[in-house]
């Protein structure tokens, strides 16, 4: 059982299909623009944290020619170097915003 290490992101490998996990890079240079990335630049990485598909773009994998050719499921291995770019923490602060918003309503509701 693996999770998304990602600040936004509650995927875990129990509940996902179709997603996969990526390991941290080896790498310190690398791991730790990831972990800037993942806005968890204090994170300890355990074996337990990855980083799940959703933050690659398709450009970070490498193709993988013979399942193309196959028309079989692509593995999916990401290029050397990849970084995670694809994040939602605009949208995070647009729930919070939303929820707040929703909070004021009901008390004003309840004034009346
Ligand atoms: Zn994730």
């Amino acid at each position: 059982m693996v999770y998304c290490a990602a600040f936004d992101c509650n995927n875990d490998s129990r509940y996902t299909t179709g997603i996969s996990y990526h390991c941290f890079p080896r790498n310190e240079a690398l791991r730790s623009q990831w972990l800037a990335k993942i806005s968890r630049a204090d994170l300890v990485v355990s074996k337990n944290f990855r980083l799940c598909s959703e933050h690659f773009t398709p450009d970070c994998y490498e193709r993988d020619l013979k399942a193309e050719i196959l028309g079989l499921k692509p593995r999916s291995t990401l290029k050397p170097g990849a970084i995670p770019t694809v994040f939602s923490h605009r949208n995070h602060q647009k729930d919070l915003d939303f929820h707040r918003r929703n909070v004021q309503k009901r008390k004003s509701e309840k004034n009346i």
